[in-house]
């Protein structure tokens, strides 16, 4: 075969090739070691001097020209096939975006988290303990020994025999702090936790809820500082119009004892079914620290007095957003949870 047939051949091949692969086919064809090309340089051998040289030159001149020809055309075919790749991976940019669920806190935490927020502004500790507790600091260091009648108003979940138990209250926490000031000094915090109560879950009870309580000891504190407290924190939660009272009460760990009732922010106190026709809304217990339980806890009630405090978080929540199924809020039907997204840090103004 002569060279100007090969290279006609080649030309007419490479118009051909339509991929990389056809192509690579025809390098190996007129490239290869087993190519025309490689055996007539085999061949050059029986040919004279002056025929060796002449077709040795064109020989390589043809390879250089059939090498090029490929290496020109792959570079062609590889931008093509790095288009097609683009063109088929595009994103459209116009699409309409898939929608992001972002989680949101519950309103029980929400409500909590407000309550906090107002008594860190008045320089209280947030305080945590534990939600199994020994009975020791759950009734005992709280006045209430063994045997007390007012120990059956809390029917508790004991945990082993009568020592460990489920927290009924979040007191404990209050007594923990008092033993753990070694100096005895003032204290402000504010016990934020579950607890625990032996109660069938209706509307309005359940088993498990939030107890906020707070603990205020100092020297010459008075119920008229808990009054105080109590009506700005009311205002804070209800509004600003929001009148607030207290009427006697008893607990065996506060003497005097009193109940804390907020004027009807829903009728203001025209009677409605929210204040049942009564104008007030009963929002939780209090009263001054009971000598017992501050001397029990080292301090000294001739110097020290204080106040305490306790409500539940599920309770204002309930009363704040209209809520009127207590077990709504331990369903976790996130329906229920996200309409609240938006609602936190809003006053009933009325
Ligand atoms: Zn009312």
């Amino acid at each position: 075969m002569n060279l100007e047939t090969v290279k006609k051949e080649f030309i007419s091949e490479l118009g051909n090739a339509q991929d990389l692969n056809s192509l690579n086919e025809i390098r190996i064809n007129y490239l290869g070691k087993k190519s025309v090309l490689t055996e007539l340089s085999k061949n050059l051998g029986n040919l004279s001097l002056e025929e060796r040289k002449e077709q040795g030159v064109k020989i390589n001149e043809l390879r250089n020209f059939i090498t090029e020809q490929i290496e020109s055309l792959k570079e062609s075919l590889e931008l093509t096939k790095i288009n097609q790749t683009l063109e088929s991976s595009k994103i459209d940019v116009t699409l309409p975006a898939f929608k992001i669920k972002q989680g949101s806190a519950h309103p029980i935490e929400k409500i909590t988290e407000q309550i906090e927020e107002f008594f860190i502004a008045m320089g209280y500790d947030v305080v945590e303990g534990p939600e199994v507790e020994q009975d020791l600091y759950n009734f005992e260091m709280l006045n209430l020994p063994k045997g007390h009648p007012a120990r059956d108003a809390q029917d508790t979940f004991y945990i082993k025999g009568d020592e460990f138990l489920l927290r009924s209250q979040t007191s404990p926490v209050q007594v923990r702090t008092m033993l753990a000031n070694k100096e005895k000094t003032a204290i402000r915090i504010l016990c934020p936790g579950k607890t625990y109560r032996r109660d069938n879950d209706d509307a309005s009870h359940s088993h498990n809820f939030t107890q906020i309580e707070g603990l205020l000891v100092d020297k010459n504190i008075s119920l008229a500082d808990l009054k105080g407290t109590f009506d700005l924190l009311m205002k804070h939660l209800f509004g600003e119009n929001r009148l607030t009272r207290f009427r006697p009460s008893y607990y065996p760990f506060t003497e005097p004892s009193v109940e804390m009732d907020v004027s009807c922010f829903n009728c203001q106190q025209k009677g409605c079914n929210i204040c049942k026709n009564t104008g007030w809304i009963t929002i939780g217990g209090a009263g001054m620290v009971h000598p017992n339980v501050l001397n029990m806890s080292g301090y000294d009630s001739e110097k020290y007095t204080g106040f305490a405090f306790g409500f539940g978080a599920e309770r204002i929540a309930m009363l704040k957003y209209g809520i009127t199924d207590i077990r709504t809020f331990y369903n976790n039907d996130l329906r229920f949870i996200r309409q609240f997204d938006q609602r936190v840090g809003e006053n009933n103004e009325n």
